[in-house]
Formats: structure tokens, C-alpha cells, sequence
């Protein structure tokens, strides 16, 4: 019989059958994929069935961290309800984070193991449960599959979610790439005869949509060990509903959820806050992304990732508005300095003997011969990249200096770009309360280092600096290369503490009880955890590599990575200074630039560029004026032509020397611009310093021209004010 479940009618084609001997078949009408004559039989769910895969810890931990991410760390929610919750290994997470966290599940002996946990729990299906209040979130974690009246069940949740509730479920993805590849032999379809019926993640799409109408429906999907998983989530929320809906699909590292860190941060957050503008973002951590919709955009973060040439590969073709978020930085100087030093590290004898030899390194006098030497694959993967970069529609770099380094590696020289700077979760790290992490681990004011524990983030030398000094340290961060964390515990000073991930709410209160952040990597696009310290009002140290001037300006302390007399003195003074004010502007600084809602601001900007044109470029480089340097001051005068009054962008030495070339050739020098924030506000040779968005705001200063006054930035700046709209002429000195 061949009766469709969802739209009981029978008008479906025998798919086949299954290596178990179950025929599956496939609904013409709504495209549903089931089993037929199958009742969900209660003497599946027995012990066994449990135990067999739901006592994987690292499964919930996946579930809850995604939930995290959609949720922006359970804002908001003050109830979850976990349908077919299990033994609560999900429940007792997020029992952790909420107040309120209920589970329903209609197999006894997990309703017996949950109760034993403490856990609220009912032996109930949805359909006959009725709870006093609504929920805000309600999850479904490989539920639908298994449920013999869909519509009955997803209208038992619509009417269980409150005014502000979020529905994820998670299903098999029967789009998966593997689920093509491997047909009626696919894991999701033989690992279960329970399984009723199988979703992808269009008609899901449909059937949500019947059940849920004003709501937006959304999707992630993720390639977890070998199981592809759909996550759908539906959001009550009517505010978020717009007319035009435009959709867009993020793509990221597979093993995000697994592994988190910076890209996925900015990835879920920006769909967060892009949502908040009307914006839907579906999401895919897959090798092989399914392009289950028409996509406005296709976002990719990040390119250094194994798989990131065949995701956007796969993606590219099919979307004419492809845009990448490079978050790159030239892997050079890190691969080779984290090698020596922990070779020096390895070889040392004792500390002493280490820290001489680190103190020559740092003076550029040591010299290591026979390291490995990657090239091969190295170049391999380089010229991959190339190919990838070739095809990006559109840039958004976290910063100019980013855009700088991947034009300098790459070669590129015409690409359009939107700089959007990374952000923070504001409210989270600016009120948090150090109290919590103070009674947790009974230590206050210390140096922190809050970021994983591996090389390139160079806490040993850190650790290093720190034993000259008698202040006390805490390390917070998961473990990733085992042999470095080795290092580190045997030359942390004496009584540093570790601490693996810690929650974020932890976390925030850790940066308020701390007194200095110190973050010397070797290469960083933004360094979050820096904001995010300075937010918690930590001085910040950081290390002089990447784009920290750009976000820090003269707020933040600099060392070389590569020296320990240069990280400890500026820890020490960062210690010593802590309550000028420095940190406090810095505060002020990051609660007005660095925020979720301006990044969300400048993505759609980027958006907006690259569906307008057609190629993507939209730079016009005929308005800029190109001098060359030997005849700098008489041709800058001259090329001006009938311009009287000026500004200048950058105020710097280079801006001081077109400042006095100016003034010589009888022109008006009328204000200057600049990026750096620790500049904006202040005055340069008795002349106001302005962002660099002034030149276009109503009632700004008259001026016939720009000058671009740097020493090799001259297409960013340049690039820069044309994004803005600036329609002035523009000259490079
Ligand atoms: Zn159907």
C-alpha cells in the first residue's frame, strides 16, 4: 500500500526496496519519501534502542551548541521542551541553561532514567499534552521520522510554542550528497526499520510551511561522522517577517559544531542579526552544500579549510551572487615561527637554557636548520585557493589590512570589497558578573588568555614572559594539538590555572574578574576574544601582527610574538595602567563600532553591491589620480587643476607631508580623515580628524578633492570612499 502520510493519497511510485527487505515509496504529489504497513511499534524503543546511539555525548553536545548558535546563547528563552528527549542527555544540557526544561518521551524506561536524573519528565506523546504555558523553544531531535500523524504532531507543537518560540527538529537528510551517492543502501535509510518516512529538506519546506504559515522556515544542514543531518527550524517570531524575503545560504567548516571557534561565532551571528533585518539565511556545513532553494546569495566563510574549494565549487555555478569572507591571513610567518619555537621548546634542557635561547630567537639570532618543510602540498593548496578567489563575486573581509594581505598573496587587484568588521555580543561581556567565576575558581584579578590552546595562538611564549613576572595567570581554552598543551603546562608558571571551553556566561564573567587579556598570536584576523575582554574591562595586549592597529588603535598594548621581553613588558604595562583611561575608551569604542546590528548593516550593503551589478565591480578606477612619488609636490598642485579646498585621508606622517605640499601649492587643507578610531575625534596639525564616512554626511565641510595620503594603501582608500559614495576626486600623492 502506498498511501502517503501527509497527504493520504495514493498516488505514489515504489522507490524501491531496502537491503532489510522494507519497499520505501515516494509521494508524486508531496515528494514525502515512506515506508508503507509499518506502525511505530512501542517495543522498539526498548533499553537496547537507547543505548545503541542516544548515549553518544558528543551528538548532544553537537545539538547543543547549534542550539546556542540559532538561539544567540538561549536569548530570551526561559522554557524548553525536548519531545522524544531520551535518556536526557540534551535535556540535562540545557537544564544547565534554562530555567524551565521539560522532556516527553513515550518509552518508560527512559522516562524511569530521567526521573532518576532529576529531570522534569512526562510519558506522554505532544498530542496529549497539555502544560500550563507555552515554550520558547521546542525541540524534536530525530523525532518526525518516527511519527505516523505528521500533521497532528506539528500542530501539537504550533499550538505548545509562545508568541517568541523557536522549533528545531533534526531529521536524515535524504538530499544529502551521501544519500544520492549511496541510493537505497544510505545509511540513514538502513540503519532504522523505525523510521517511518524520510525528508528533504524542500518538502519539509512545504509541510512546514502548511502547519506554520506567517513563519519563517529555515534550515541547517551539517555532515556529522557519517550521518547527514537536516535541522529545520521554524521562529514564531512576527517581527522578523518581511514582505520581500530575500534568502541567502552560509556555508562554513563541516566541523564547526564540533570544533567551534571565530568563523562560526561570526556566522551564526551575523545570521542573527541579518535576520533581524529581514534577511532568511539557511545554513550548511556540508562538504557538498545541497542547494535546496533559489539563493539571493551565497555566503562562504572562510577559505584555509580543507573543504572550502569544493564547497564553493560546488556552489558557485549555480548562484551568480557567490561572496566570501576570506577571514585569511598569510600562514608564513605562523607555520614557521610555531615550528622553532616549539623546537627550541622540545630541545631545551631546562627553563633557563629555554628562555636564553628564546631570547635570541627573539633578536633574530637563532637559526633552525632541517624543519619540515611543507611546500608541496603547501604551494598545492595555495594555487586551490587561487582558483577560488578568482571566481569571489564579492569580498567581506573583517578589515583593509585583510583585504590588503589577500590582494598582496593572491594578486588581486580588481576585486570588489565591503570591509565588515567582526563584533561582539555586546550585553553578554559589558554587564556580565565577576562573581561567578571568582567563587567558581577562587582567583581574581590575574592575566587571562581566553583562545585555543595551540601554536599559532602562541600562549607558550606568554606563559613564558609571565614567569618574570610574579602576576598570576589563567589559560582558558580546549586543548588542540596535545603535544603544545604539553609545553605549556611544563613552562606555565607555578599555580597558572587551565581550563578547558567553559560556557560563555563563565567566560564573560572570567573576563570581568581578570585584569589584563593578553592575546600574542601570530596571526589573527580580528582576535575576538580581545574585544570581548575589552568589553568585560580588561586592558588588552596584543600582539603587533594581522589588523589589531585597525581595531585597536592606541588602546591596546603591542608586543612581538616572537620575543618574551616584548610580551611581558607589555603585559606589565598593561597591568600597571589598567585604570587610566584607555580601557574605558576602548569600552566606549567597542559598544559603538563593534557591534552584531553594524555588521549585519555592512553585509547587507555587500549583498546589495554585488545583486546590482552583474560582474561584481563597480569601482570606477578612472577617477583615481595616480602621481608618481619623485614628483610629489609640484604635480600633486598641478593635477588639482581649479580644486581649492582639500582633505586629506590619513593622518600620518605621509598625511603631515601632503599637508605641507598642499599648503605650498596655495591650497586649503580643510580637515583630515583617518580609520584609526584611537584618531577620530582628535586634531591633526590644528585640523579636525573625522571617520572616514564624513566626507558623505549631509553637512559636512566642502571640499573639492581627497587626497590619499598613505604608504601603499592608496586602492583601499580609494575603494573605500567610492563604497561610501564619494564622488570627489580623488589624488594619490
Ligand atoms: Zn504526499
Amino acid at each position: 500500500m502506498g498511501i502517503c502520510p501527509w497527504c493520504k493519497r495514493d498516488q505514489s511510485e515504489i522507490l524501491g526496496t531496502k537491503p532489510d527487505g522494507v519497499t520505501l515509496y515516494k509521494c508524486q504529489i508531496c515528494g514525502l519519501i515512506f515506508q508503507s504497513g509499518n506502525k511505530a511499534d512501542k517495543m522498539h524503543y526498548t533499553r537496547d534502542y537507547y543505548e545503541k546511539d542516544f548515549g553518544n555525548q558528543e551528538k548532544q553536545q553537537i545539538r547543543y551548541q547549534l542550539v546556542q548558535y540559532i538561539t544567540g546563547g538561549f536569548k530570551g528563552i526561559s522554557s524548553v521542551l525536548d519531545v522524544g528527549c531520551g535518556a536526557g542527555l540534551f535535556l540535562e544540557k540545557v537544564a544547565k541553561s534554562c530555567p524551565k526544561a521539560t522532556g516527553l518521551d513515550k518509552s518508560p524506561w527512559s522516562v524511569d532514567i530521567c526521573k532518576a536524573k532529576g529531570l522534569e519528565i512526562y510519558n506522554e506523546q505532544l498530542e496529549t499534552f497539555y502544560p500550563k504555558e507555552k515554550y520558547d523553544l521546542v525541540t524534536a531531535w530525530e523525532v518526525v521520522e518516527h511519527i505516523e500523524d505528521l500533521r497532528s504532531f506539528l500542530n501539537s507543537v504550533k499550538k505548545i510554542m509562545s508568541d517568541i518560540g523557536i522549533f528545531m527538529l533534526s531529521t536524515p537528510n535524504v538530499s544529502s550528497y551521501r544519500a544520492k551517492k549511496y541510493g537505497l543502501e544510505w545509511k540513514g535509510f538502513c540503519w532504522r526499520h523505525e523510521h517511518l518516512c524520510y525528508f528533504s529538506a524542500p518538502v519539509l519546506e512545504c509541510m512546514l510551511k502548511e502547519i506554520f504559515t506567517e513563519n519563517q522556515v529555515q534550515f541547517v544542514e551539517f555532515d556529522w561522522r557519517s550521518e547527514d543531518t537536516l535541522v529545520a527550524i521554524v521562529k514564531n517570531n512576527k517581527e522578523t517577517f518581511s514582505d520581500k524575503p530575500q534568502k541567502a545560504l552560509f556555508v562554513g567548516r563541516t566541523n564547526g559544531l564540533e570544533v567551534p571557534g571565530g568563523d562560526m561565532v561570526q556566522l551564526f551571528n551575523t545570521k542573527i542579526a541579518i535576520e533581524k533585518r529581514g534577511f532568511t539565511v539557511d545554513v550548511s556545513l556540508s562538504a557538498l552544500p545541497a542547494l535546496n532553494f533559489n539563493y539571493d546569495v551565497i555566503h562562504q566563510f572562510g577559505l584555509s579549510h580543507a573543504e572550502a574549494v569544493d564547497q564553493f565549487f560546488h556552489l558557485e555555478d549555480k548562484c551568480d551572487h557567490a561572496v566570501l569572507s576570506p577571514i585569511y591571513w598569510n600562514p608564513d610567518e605562523t607555520k614557521r615561527s610555531t615550528e622553532e619555537i616549539a623546537e627550541i621548546a622540545k630541545q631545551s634542557k631546562n627553563l633557563s637554557e629555554l628562555k636564553e635561547i628564546l631570547g635570541l630567537y627573539g633578536q633574530g639570532k637563532v637559526m633552525i636548520e632541517g624543519l619540515r618543510n611543507y611546500s608541496y602540498l603547501y604551494e598545492k593548496m595555495r594555487e586551490e585557493r587561487h582558483d577560488l578567489i578568482s571566481k569571489v563575486k564579492h569580498f567581506l573581509p573583517n578589515s583593509y589590512a585583510e583585504m590588503h594581505e589577500l590582494r598582496r598573496d593572491f594578486g588581486l587587484f580588481r576585486s570588489a570589497y565591503t570591509v565588515v568588521p567582526n563584533a561582539v555580543d555586546v550585553d553578554l561581556f559589558l554587564n556580565a558578573d565577576p562573581s561567578w567565576f571568582v567563587r567558581e575558581y577562587g582567583i581574581k584579578d590575574f592575566v587571562l588568555c581566553a583562545a585555543r590552546l595551540e601554536p599559532r595562538k602562541n600562549q607558550l611564549m606568554l606563559l613564558l614572559a609571565m614567569q618574570e613576572t610574579a602576576l598570576p595567570c589563567v589559560i582558558i581554552g580546549r586543548s588542540q594539538v596535545p603535544e603544545y598543551a604539553e609545553l605549556c603546562h611544563r613552562y606555565a608558571p607555578s599555580g597558572t590555572v587551565f581550563l578547558d571551553n567553559i560556557p560563555q556566561d563563565l567566560l564573560a564573567s572570567a573576563y570581568k574578574a581578570a585584569r589584563v587579556h593578553a592575546l600574542v598570536s601570530w596571526s589573527e584576523t580580528t582576535g575576538l576574544s580581545s574585544l570581548e575582554a575589552a568589553l568585560g574591562g580588561c586592558s588588552i595586549v596584543v600582539s603587533d601582527r594581522g589588523p589589531t592597529w585597525e581595531y585597536f588603535g592606541d588602546m591596546a598594548y603591542y608586543c612581538d610574538p616572537g620575543n618574551i621581553n616584548s610580551i611581558r613588558d607589555a603585559v606589565l604595562q598593561a597591568w600597571e595602567n589598567h585604570f587610566d583611561e584607555r580601557q574605558a575608551s576602548l569600552r566606549e569604542l567597542i559598544v559603538k563600532k563593534y557591534t552584531w546590528d553594524k555588521a549585519a548593516e555592512c553585509t547587507l550593503q555587500a549583498y546589495k553591491k554585488v545583486t546590482r551589478s552583474k560582474t561584481g565591480s563597480y569601482v570606477n578606477d578612472d577617477r583615481m589620480y595616480v602621481i608618481r612619488a619623485q614628483e610629489r609636490k609640484t604635480s600633486l598642485c598641478l593635477r588639482l587643476g581649479d580644486a581649492k579646498k582639500i582633505a586629506i585621508f590619513g593622518a600620518s606622517l605621509t598625511g603631515r607631508e601632503c599637508y605641507e605640499s598642499a599648503l605650498e601649492g596655495g591650497l586649503e587643507v580643510k580637515f583630515f580623515l583617518d580609520n584609526s578610531p584611537a584618531r577620530q575625534g582628535t586634531s591633526f596639525l590644528g585640523l579636525p580628524v573625522y571617520s572616514v564616512d564624513y566626507i558623505v554626511r549631509p553637512g559636512a565641510e566642502e571640499v573639492d578633492a581627497v587626497i590619499l595620503a598613505s604608504a601603499g594603501y592608496h586602492e583601499e582608500m580609494a575603494r573605500q570612499l567610492i563604497e561610501l559614495g564619494c564622488r570627489k576626486p580623488l589624488v594619490r600623492p
